[in-house]
């Protein structure tokens, strides 16, 4: 027993992953690999499991960012002191100083 898939010209399992947005992704082996619990899903980049059914949790890893924070990628350092430089003039004109 066992002998069925000697011979096959291609000696390589395919396995189904899944991640939690659906995805599935075949992933060639070959037959003596040591197969992963988790892959990385290729179309969106969340962990895939062998369970369609359970796959694994999309990790949180993402830091939350504040408005500001987009801002400042958006603009140089230079653009931010700028900015900062005039908001503190015009709250200095607004209190009159
Ligand atoms: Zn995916």
């Amino acid at each position: 027993m066992g002998e069925a898939e000697r011979g096959e010209a291609a000696p390589r399992n395919r396995i189904p992953f899944w991640c939690a947005n659906r995805h599935e992704t075949r992933v060639a082996f070959a037959s003596d690999a040591d197969v992963p619990e988790h892959w990385d899903c290729p179309r969106c980049g969340l962990p895939a499991g062998q369970d369609e059914r359970n796959p694994p949790a999309a990790p949180r890893t993402e830091p939350y960012k504040t408005h500001l924070a987009y801002v400042r990628e958006r603009r140089s350092d230079a653009d931010g002191d700028a900015l900062l430089q005039e908001a503190l003039t015009r709250l200095h004109q607004r209190r009159g100083a």
